[in-house]
């Protein structure tokens, strides 16, 4: 089985799907690796690190395509919206493609992917078990984007993050507030605690409480119950107008007397709810910083415009997308050894192992055949259900 790693086409991507490290476990599992020449640069890999681990370097991304029966990647067609579609004729049927896909994008790439005969898995419907947690690609991610949503806002915050007692007197630490506190916003917390900033958090979710508290944190406990706040998967169900509202009302006096507010929360296939509106960023006090990472869904913050950093009445909102890009060395570890796991899952004895009856691989797969195959995202976009597959 021949496993190809072609270089990130997105602009700015500076991830790999496949580091060297992974190269020994993946033959022992009876894998041949090869690589775009220049794939894992930008990302500290390079070429002959590849080869010193046994990875064949090859010329160029169309004879990847052509050698490789598994292609991976970050971003394939579909989260890549920029430059993916050229990887469309080179994809062939029957040829296995892992990495994000979007699946609740939009139906009509999904359709296309489709439509070239992939067996394509997208590794965001990954279950969230203990079973899968080795593979959880969406948690590495959201683990890189939190820690780095810190750094860049204590970068821009014209405050220390930490109390300082200097002979000048003694400095206060900075008010870190993080909304939604799901992976992401939970590595945020971790990471300004240890940054030395007071840092509350808060979720729809109550059952996150503990965890924000023994990060060290204050959990923000607003006078609202969100309806079934969570799904049998885990996530945040989506609320409706009226919950929203009372939820910004009641946050806006913690958004203004805090100087740094991160923004994580999202919906599966939603647009982000609307958590912090221009009158409260009126309400901050100038050099104050929100960090949206939930800009490229839609924002958390009315005024978030999506890779943009603007600065509004002294308030800076950074609405930076693909944060993970930018730690990609670890990054591209972490997913790496998601997808480590995933293929010595998949393959056994030179073979993809397509189990249905595995949740893991179910739940993945996407597109085969021609079809969307997923029973959620063929009911997200209300496409007729199939029958059941062997
Ligand atoms: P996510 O990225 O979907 O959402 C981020 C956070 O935003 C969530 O905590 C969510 O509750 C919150 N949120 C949504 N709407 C909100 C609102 N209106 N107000 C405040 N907060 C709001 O979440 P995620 O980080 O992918 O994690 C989802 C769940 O999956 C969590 O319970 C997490 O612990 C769990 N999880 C489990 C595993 C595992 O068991 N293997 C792995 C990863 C995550």
């Amino acid at each position: 089985m021949i496993v190809g790693v072609p270089k990130e086409s997105f602009p700015g991507e500076r991830r790999v799907a496949l580091v060297p490290s992974v190269i020994p476990n993946l033959a022992k599992a009876g894998m041949e690796v090869v690589v775009e020449k220049g794939a894992g640069v930008e990302a500290g890999y390079p070429d002959a690190a590849y080869a010193e681990k046994g990875a064949k370097i090859l010329p160029d991304r169309a004879a990847v395509f052509a050698t490789a029966e598994i292609v991976v990647q970050v971003l394939c067609y579909g989260s890549n919206d920029k430059t993916g579609k050229a990887d469309v004729p080179l994809m062939r049927r029957d040829q296995v493609l892992i990495g994000f896909l979007r699946p609740l994008g939009t139906r009509e790439v999904v359709q296309e992917v489709a439509g070239t005969g992939v067996m394509s898995f997208s590794v965001e419907m990954m279950p969230r078990t203990t079973r899968a947690q080795s593979m959880d690609a969406l948690s590495s991610m959201a683990t890189a984007c939190g820690y780095k949503a810190v750094l860049i806002a204590g970068d821009v915050l014209p405050r220390f993050l930490p109390m300082l007692t200097t002979a000048a007197g003694t400095i206060t630490p900075a008010r870190v507030l993080v909304i939604g506190a799901g992976v992401a916003g939970l590595q945020a917390i971790a990471t300004a605690r240890r940054l030395g900033a007071v840092v509350s958090g808060y979720d729809l979710r109550p059952a996150v409480k503990e965890q924000v508290h023994s990060l060290g944190a204050r959990f923000v406990e607003l006078p609202i119950e969100a309806a079934g706040a969570q799904d049998a998967r885990g996530y945040a169900t989506a609320q409706d107008e009226t919950f929203y509202a009372r939820q910004r009302e009641l946050l806006g006096r913690v958004v203004a007397e805090s100087d740094v507010v991160i923004t994580t929360a999202v919906v599966p296939g939603k647009k982000a709810p609307t958590l912090v509106t221009a009158d409260m960023v009126r309400a901050m006090a100038p050099g104050s910083v929100i960090v949206d990472l939930a800009a490229e869904r839609g924002g958390n913050c009315e005024l978030t415009r999506a890779e943009e950093k603007i600065v509004t009445g002294g308030v800076t909102i950074i609405g930076w997308i693909n944060l993970a890009s930018t730690v990609p060395y670890h990054a591209s570890q972490l997913y790496a050894r998601n997808l480590t796991a995933f293929l010595v899952h998949l393959v056994k004895e030179g073979k993809v192992q397509l189990n249905l009856q595995d949740e893991i691989v179910r739940e993945t797969l996407l597109t085969r055949g021609g079809e969307v195959v997923n029973a959620r995202v063929r009911e997200f976009f209300s496409l007729p259900a199939l029958a059941p597959q062997s």
